[in-house]
């Protein structure tokens, strides 16, 4: 964690935390580097924050995010790989089976994507720390754009993001990604520019825990999805869900 947090506080995503989140809320945040230093990140999934949420039923504004390594390497993702976008998230209700790209079928991003904006939940795929905390962690803050979260991510970065998430006065489940992960800071600075070549998984049991952790899908027939910024929204009786 301090290895982590010292070598990432000279970089961008260091210095930009510092100015818009610690700078802000100092005692919160010195308050959410203790509580994230202390974490027992060694298995299975980890809860994260006051509220120590065990499921998103009920919960408020509740997001999902999952990194873009698990977006298909062969065939590859028609959206490319390090960005925000999913192609089959943003398309047209009713397309023919047929239209779906062969990637998009047995795609991870595609499973959650659906499973969490059919369960009323915003969805984002993640990419760099910047951009996440553009994202996610500064509209956390600054107008309650999110309360809780689900992130799949890698075990190596669970004591980091939770200090960004606590910062921003949300709480959440970190889910492990099963193959594939960053297991080292020089790793993870590649895939956090972009440069990942394996193919993550996060395995049926991981799958199954987010399935356990959402409420029942609301609408999963009927879904229509809004893109704000780099956030999947699911759309409700025809007004974009409240999430946001
Ligand atoms: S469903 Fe998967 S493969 Fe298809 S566009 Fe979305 S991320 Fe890419």
């Amino acid at each position: 964690m301090w290895y982590f947090c010292l070598r990432s506080v000279v970089r961008e995503y260091g210095w930009r935390f510092i100015a818009r989140v610690g700078a802000k809320r100092p005692w919160s945040t010195l308050r959410a580097f203790r509580e994230a230093a202390m974490l027992d990140a060694a298995e299975g999934s980890v809860l994260v924050g006051a509220a120590r949420v065990a499921s998103y039923a009920g919960s408020e504004r509740p997001v999902v995010g999952a990194g873009f390594c698990l977006k298909p390497l062969d065939p590859p993702c028609p959206s490319g790989r390090a960005n925000h976008d999913c192609l089959f998230l943003e398309q047209p209700v009713g397309c023919e089976p047929v239209e779906v790209p062969l990637a998009c079928r047995a795609c991870t991003i595609h499973l959650l994507g659906t499973r969490s904006l059919g369960a009323g939940a915003a969805f984002y795929v993640m990419t760099s720390a910047r951009d996440i905390l553009d994202d996610i962690f500064v509209p956390a803050m600054r107008r309650g754009a999110f309360a809780s979260g689900l992130f799949v991510i890698c075990r190596y970065s669970f004591r980091p993001f939770a200090f960004g998430l606590l910062a921003s006065g949300m709480s959440g489940r970190l889910l492990p990604l099963e193959r594939g992960d960053c297991r080292d800071y020089g790793t993870w600075l590649l895939a956090d520019r972009g440069i990942k070549d394996e193919q993550t998984t996060i395995g049926a049991g991981g799958m199954a825990e987010v399935a356990g952790s959402l409420p029942r899908a609301a609408f999963p027939d009927a879904i229509r999805v809004e893109r704000r910024g780099n956030v999947f929204y699911p759309v409700t009786g025809g007004r974009p869900s409240e999430t946001g």
